[in-house]
């Protein structure tokens, strides 16, 4: 930034420079030095012709004395002296000149002082005669005059007098050998006469005209020199000199001005050239700013606009995913009615069938059945995972018996595939902690089932770890690992198998069935329990599925006692006559309960909709109401609603039953009845449920250890007996 501006500073620090030189330039020449330096070479000038004028004077007698001549000269001299300094904005060569001239007028004044001197003191003599010499020959000349003896000597006086004055303002020589005949003339006479005339005074007027005659042409001849001596030219060429430099000196002063007036021209011309290249940067710069402000609010708009059109499509999707949550409520009421039939009926006919053949095909249909339920409900899973709808129920659970469980679970498949299986929990892991465990339950079930799968020969290992990252023993990273030495996964397929329907390729269909769905539910389950999987595989070598779960927080050991949900052997429990009141509109899902009751002593009554089913409740007063909630005419909701609204029947306990998979619809219903079950309805489910309401006795032990999984679908017995076209057809 800094460095950028420099070559403008240097612009501009050396235009500055520049414009004062110039602007220095043009005022070198000090015009009131330059007026007294001409004044005092013009009064030097004129002072000298008045030295030569009082010279004259001088000699003609018209000064008495002699100091206008010493004043003039001593002001000459200082004038002289004055004019040494030469003005500086002379250049050197000029002040050499100058200078040059100068040494010679001076030369020459001391030259004329010298005359000077000499014609003083000459005139002194001259003019003491010419002044006395008059009065003297006028007085003796006017003696002569009285005697008559003397006439011509008064005569000779006179013109004496008249020729030596005239003698003195001319310079004709011939009046001097004229007056020297006259002077012998008169002295001649006083030899002869002159008794009137005092002899001494005669020769007085003598001397002086002697010495007139003699001075005179002195004085004239120094007079003459010094008003030769060429001061007035000296005078002149100084002046000229002086001139013709201070004019040289005026030219470059305005050259300099020019140069001047150039340079601000070009430098107004540059200040008004950036002036208006700043006015067109600014203007760019305004045009720029407009048009970025107007792309802004265009920006603005398109995205108020797709902010609109994103809020559209948002609603939209959110009123398509309502569509398929409820589509998936009704699918699952749909699908899990009649799965609830064909088991629940399996169930009695098990119980009615005596012959082996029979009982094996029975049997066959329950495990179909339940694989066919166990398919639904992972593509159930997996929609209500993608729609949001799936949650979490977080309990307490004992970690090292569910991580057992799996070998028992798995102990059949396990062993008639002469495979070795080992589950290492680390000792430290606690027992008690805070999981979903159907989900957990889901996920490890996948990740083995897998395992044992694609695994021919060797061994699968299940190992559990936990980890203390921030060393809070409340809180820990549950590690899990299911390793097989099976086929393995192409390293480019390990992303892929991940996706929902994805299997390996050119996986056989036939040797390995699936549906490519176990994994892609499990990797949701695992992220939405803030976890992640990975998979590291060798082909041929085999695999290892490391799942990692956060902050899986640790319950007390205490809490597991609570958990332990007894199940009931229905045939030991004995209840007290009740009437019981059906209501669902499929007559097949009625028959079915019936049949689970049959056993019992109950008065079964049957509703084919709400409607009747409050009616019947008001009049009859049943011991209890099953209660289907999808129905027509009047749905269970309402039925139940106005039941209990009702002072009379609202005591009566009514157990709702739904085949709605979805956990907004259970909370609901958990609101307003006083039990749930879910379809498909096995019969101890109900028969336990019923416990709560009704009277009952037992006749014999009726809690028994919980078993594993009764959902575990598989048994291979029955598998094996199945047709093989059938067995194709099948879900894993
Ligand atoms: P499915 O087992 O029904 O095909 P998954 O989603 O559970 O569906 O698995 C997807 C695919 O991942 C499998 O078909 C298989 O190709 C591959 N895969 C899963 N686990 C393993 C494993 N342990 N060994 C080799 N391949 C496996």
């Amino acid at each position: 930034m800094m460095l950028s501006r420099l070559p403008n500073l240097a612009i501009a620090l050396g235009a500055v420079l520049l414009l004062t030189f110039l602007f220095v330039k043009t005022r070198a020449i000090d015009f009131e030095v330059h007026n007294q330096f001409i004044g005092d070479v013009r009064r030097l000038k004129a002072l000298d012709a008045t030295l030569n004028q009082d010279v004259l004077k001088s000699r003609y007698g018209q000064l008495t004395h002699y100091d206008p001549l010493v004043t003039a000269l001593a002001e000459l001299k200082r004038l002289q002296n004055h004019l040494q300094d030469i003005p500086p904005f002379i250049d050197k060569a000029g002040q050499i000149d100058i200078q040059r001239r100068l040494d010679d007028h001076a030369a020459l004044l001391m030259q004329k002082e010298g005359l000077l001197e000499r014609f003083k003191s000459r005139n002194a003599v001259l003019n003491n005669s010419l002044s006395y010499f008059p009065i003297i020959a006028t007085e003796l000349a006017a003696q002569a005059a009285s005697s008559s003896s003397d006439r011509e000597l008064a005569d000779h006086l006179e013109n004496l007098l008249r020729e030596v004055l005239i003698y003195n303002l001319t310079s004709r020589q011939a009046l001097a050998s004229q007056i020297q005949t006259r002077v012998e003339m008169v002295l001649g006479h006083r030899a002869r006469y002159s008794p009137s005339v005092d002899g001494a005074d005669l020769d007085i007027v003598i001397a002086h005209v002697k010495t007139i005659l003699k001075n005179k042409p002195q004085v004239d001849a120094v007079t003459t020199e010094i008003l030769a001596v060429p001061m007035p030219q000296a005078n002149d060429e100084l002046y000229a000199a002086y001139n013709r430099r201070y004019e040289q000196a005026l030219r470059t002063v305005n050259r300099y001005r020019l140069y001047l007036s150039l340079f601000s021209v070009m430098l107004l011309g540059y200040i008004a050239y950036i002036i208006v290249k700043l006015r067109n940067t600014t203007r760019a710069l305004n045009a720029a700013n407009a048009s970025l402000e107007r792309r802004v609010q265009e920006r603005t708009d398109e995205l108020l606009k797709s902010n609109v059109e994103l809020e559209n499509a948002r609603d939209k999707a959110i009123q398509a995913n309502q569509a398929k949550s409820a589509f998936l409520a009704n699918m699952s009421h749909e699908i899990r009615t009649p799965m609830n039939a064909i088991l629940g009926f399996t169930e009695i006919l098990g119980g009615m069938i005596e012959d082996r053949q029979r009982k094996q095909y029975l049997n066959s249909i329950q495990i179909s059945g339940k694989a066919l339920l166990t398919l639904i409900n992972d593509i159930l899973d997996l929609s209500k995972v993608e729609a949001g709808k799936l949650e979490l129920e977080y309990m307490v659970v004992n970690s090292h018996q569910m991580f057992s469980e799996m070998r028992t679970i798995f102990s059949q498949k396990i062993a008639k595939k002469g495979l070795e299986f080992q589950v290492e929990i680390a000792p430290e892991l606690p027992q008690a902690l805070i999981l979903d465990e159907v989900r957990l339950r889901q996920i490890l079930v996948n990740l083995i089932g897998n395992a044992v799968k694609f695994t021919e020969k060797g061994r699968i290992k299940l190992s559990v770890r936990c980890l203390y990252p921030e060393g809070d023993r409340r809180k820990l990273v549950l590690i899990l690992e299911v390793e097989d030495t099976g086929i393995g996964i192409a390293s480019d397929q390990v992303d892929r198998i991940f996706g929902a329907f994805e299997q390996q390729t050119g996986q056989s269909h036939a040797e390995f069935g699936g549906t490519g769905l176990g994994l892609a539910i499990t990797r949701r389950l695992i992220e939405m329990m803030d976890g992640e999987i990975r998979v590291t595989s060798e082909l041929n070598k085999g695999s290892t599925f490391h799942v990692t779960l956060k902050d899986v927080a640790v319950a007390e050991d205490s809490d597991l006692g609570m958990r332990t949900e007894p199940t009931i052997d229905v045939d030991s429990i004995r209840f007290e006559p009740a009437t019981i009141l059906i209501t669902d509109d499929l007559e097949i899902n009625r028959n079915l309960i019936k049949g689970y009751l049959r056993q019992y002593n109950f008065n079964i009554q049957e509703a084919t909709n709400g409607e009747e089913a409050v009616s019947l409740t008001q009049r009859h007063h049943p011991h209890l109401v099953l209660m289907d909630v999808k129905m027509p005419v009047m749905n269970g909701y309402d039925a139940t609603q106005r039941i209990k609204q009702n002072e009379e029947t609202r005591a009566i306990p009514i157990i709702a039953l739904t085949a709605s998979a979805m956990k907004q619809a259970e909370e609901e219903l958990g609101n307003l009845c006083d039990g749930y079950l879910r379809k498909p309805v096995s019969q101890v489910e109900l028969v336990t449920e019923l416990t709560k309401f009704l009277p009952h006795s037992i006749t014999q032990p009726t809690v028994i250890d919980a078993e594993p999984l009764p959902s575990e679908p598989d048994d291979p017995q029955a598998l094996e007996e199945l047709d093989p076209d059938e067995l194709d057809k099948l879900p894993e």
